[in-house]
């Protein structure tokens, strides 16, 4: 039996450099607060807490305390609204994502209606459609468009989609609008993390795909894996089951770009359990890692 993990599995930059801001900034202060979490990781926004960095759902509840602007933005209004209000503000908007504002912005002033390739509801995209004072289509998929037709048309994505569905929706627009411009604002670190992911499931009998249930890019790896092999998404140790690996050879492990070392370790040393392995390890660079071709 064998467990491997995919390459690249956990913390991406972005997620590193927002936590090493609010753990620098909380050095030099009683307490601070994210407005919203900062990364979409529970376990990791509870031990933040400990540091006495706390997540805050709406100005109100700031009490004058600075702000850390999470790694995936906030909504232009509510910024001005900080700034309105003399809040010591801390940005810790990821450069990619704040990149990507910058995209939405130029393309609606440069005359493109401009479409998001993303999930409507998920703070990044909330956030990316705030810089835009025209009218914005979002859409999951190309399906979603119809048969609409576009005279002049802009295209960017969430920065945690595949580019499997950016390039389906470019296809499918192509014939039905005259003039486009797509800037293609998915993630480095997100590709990676798929292609990487992607390369293990093919591979493996069983996935354990592990980041908060609230993660999109955790969540998009564990739709990636779902089309090749069972896949149990899960946030923690404790959920493991060790009936899934009844007859199952090759475990695959992978992390969203949120996930913590710590808990990969924890779920790697659990799955070892479960299958009667006694080699446990210490930190992440000790789990065996998936080699691709
Ligand atoms: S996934 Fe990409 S865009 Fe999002 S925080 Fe990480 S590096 Fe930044």
């Amino acid at each position: 039996m064998s467990v491997r993990i995919a390459k690249n599995s956990g913390f991406c930059f972005g997620v590193k450099r927002a936590i090493k801001i609010a753990l620098k900034t909380s050095k030099n202060n009683h307490e601070i607060v994210t407005l919203g979490s900062i990364i979409h990781n529970p376990q990791m926004v509870a031990k933040l807490e400990s540091e006495n960095i706390l997540k805050v759902d709406n100005i109100e509840q700031i009490k004058g305390r600075p702000t850390i602007i999470r790694s995936h933005g906030i909504k232009k209004e509510i910024l001005e609204e900080l700034e309105k209000n003399n809040i010591e503000i801390i940005n810790a908007t990821c450069p990619y994502v704040s990149k990507t504002q910058d995209y939405a912005k130029s393309l609606s002033e440069d005359g493109y209606e401009l479409i998001i390739l993303g999930d409507r509801d998920h703070p990044e995209v909330k956030a990316l459609r705030s810089y835009v004072d025209k009218e914005v289509i979002i859409v999951a998929n190309a399906d979603e468009l119809v048969d609409k037709q576009f005279k002049k048309v802009g295209i960017i994505s969430q920065t945690t989609r595949r580019v499997e569905d950016l390039q389906d929706l470019v296809k499918k627009l192509v014939p039905r609008c005259h003039e486009m411009r797509v800037i293609n604002t998915i993630c480095n670190a997100t590709t990676i993390r798929q292609n990487s992911t992607l390369a293990l499931a093919r591979e493996s009998d069983i996935m354990i795909v592990v980041g908060g249930k609230n993660s999109s890019n955790t969540k998009m790896l564990a739709r990636i894996c779902e089309s090749f092999v069972k896949t149990y998404h899960i946030e923690t140790a404790c959920e493991i089951d060790r009936k899934w690996f009844k007859d199952k050879q090759d475990i695959g492990l992978t992390a969203g770009a949120s996930t913590p070392d710590w808990i990969i370790v924890e779920v790697y040393n659990e799955i070892l359990e479960c299958i009667g392995n006694i080699n446990k390890v210490d930190k992440i660079e000790d789990i065996p890692g998936f080699k691709e071709e």
